[in-house]
């Protein structure tokens, strides 16, 4: 059986290291690198019971676990370890009113007052999102997966409506099953099979070398600019020596070309004075990476993970919104069992059936 997985983001390289552990060959097709979009530009956060009480709860717990046990599965270091995590607000102090903070963190400045433990080294931990994919493909092809540069343009379709293969760049490359895994970019393959619509919501981030100054402690907070807005700025200080900061979403739209993908004008400026305003040690730090990236959402919020219908053999896993990371490895598990055995074992599949919702080019056609 031979299976080809159109993105190598995340959930591409999970979905080839899973089936390689089951035997099965698997061609990932990448059009720009191997986590050059939100995999590799997101913030890495992991949480176990953050999606408890939705859908999601069972991916979620499963996907903990699997990442707690994956550095020693696959032999690779990619910064996974476990971390504290704080809640709370930061405004412009209003001169004179008194701090009331219920933990007090020193790297962060005075307008942040943390009053809520969000989470413990038992509940929440960290990857650094480019490294763990880089390091998922890896394992996978150390048992048995190619990686294949190059952009996907179409299904092809054998007798009946079954799956044949893939188009790259002109060419037919021949599989027994598909899998489309392109995040965001999932959504030109509506044009090629029936699927649903998937939409990229940017986000923007900043990297500062921080070196050892701040502790494995993440920070989730609510932020009041000077002019009144609202912002949810997440930190995440990483084992590598760097912090990672994420915030200022927009609807700037996705171009076609992954490496296209640029920050908003005036959105890292607008980012970094919020940094500055934060924390005095962000402040004083080199940033490393200024970027955007594109997460995969749906119309309901939930990733599209499973068969695609009325096509055999062709699937998709994508739409994991803020959780991509943190689902990953579950959905690669699971998808592996989908492709290989008929029916995933390890996580009820069927909330996140895609032909739940309506498929784009029908939803065009009756309008
Ligand atoms: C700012 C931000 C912070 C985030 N923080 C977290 C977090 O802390 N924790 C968490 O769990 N999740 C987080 N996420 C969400 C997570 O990053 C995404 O859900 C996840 O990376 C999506 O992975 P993917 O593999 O589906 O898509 P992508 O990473 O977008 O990968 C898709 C791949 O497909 C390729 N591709 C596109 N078109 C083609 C084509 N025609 N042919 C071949 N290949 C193609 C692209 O080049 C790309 O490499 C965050 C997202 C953002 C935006």
């Amino acid at each position: 059986m031979r299976v080809i997985i159109c993105g190598g983001g995340v959930i591409g390289a999970s979905i080839a290291y899973f089936l390689g552990c089951r035997g099965v060959q698997s061609i990932v097709i990448e059009r720009t690198g191997v986590a050059c979009a939100a995999s590799g530009k997101s913030g890495g956060f992991l949480a176990l019971d953050w999606c408890d009480g939705s859908p999601l709860a069972a991916l979620a717990r499963r996907s903990f676990a699997l990442h707690a046990r994956l550095p020693a599965e696959i032999g690779d270091d990619y910064g996974y370890r476990r971390m504290t995590t704080f809640g709370g607000l930061a405004e412009h102090r209003i001169a004179g009113r008194p701090r009331r903070p219920r933990f007090d963190i020193e790297w962060l400045s005075d307008d942040v007052t943390l009053n809520h433990r969000l989470g413990s080294a038992e509940t929440t931990a960290q990857v650094h999102p480019g490294r763990f994919t880089a390091a998922m493909m890896r394992a996978a092809q150390a048992r048995g997966a190619e990686l294949r540069l190059g952009c996907v343009t179409g299904v092809a379709l054998g007798n009946g409506h079954s799956v044949r293969g893939v188009e790259v760049d002109g060419d037919i490359v021949e599989a027994n099953a598909v899998v489309i895994a392109m995040g965001p970019w999932s959504v030109l393959a509506a044009r090629w099979v029936p699927l649903p619509a998937v939409f990229g919501l940017k986000g923007h981030s900043l990297v500062f070398a921080t070196a050892d100054r701040i502790p494995a402690e993440a920070v989730f907070l609510e932020y009041r600019d000077p002019a009144g807005a609202v912002h949810t700025p997440e930190v995440f200080p990483r084992p590598d020596g760097t912090t990672y900061v994420c915030a200022i979403s927009s609807e700037s739209p996705l171009p076609v070309d992954p490496a296209e993908v640029a920050p908003d004008p005036g959105a890292i400026e607008r980012l970094h004075a919020m940094c500055a305003h934060l924390s005095p040690v962000l402040r004083d730090s080199t940033i490393v990476a200024q970027q955007a990236c594109h997460r995969p959402i749906t119309a309901d919020g939930l990733p599209l993970i499973g068969p695609v219908a009325g096509v055999e053999n062709a699937y998709v896993a994508t739409g994991h919104s803020v959780w991509g990371i943190l689902n990953a490895p579950a959905t690669g598990e699971a998808m592996a069992e989908l492709v290989v055995d008929g029916t995933a074992r390890t996580v009820d599949l069927s909330r996140f059936d895609p032909g739940r919702l309506a498929p784009l080019t029908a939803v065009r056609r009756s309008r």
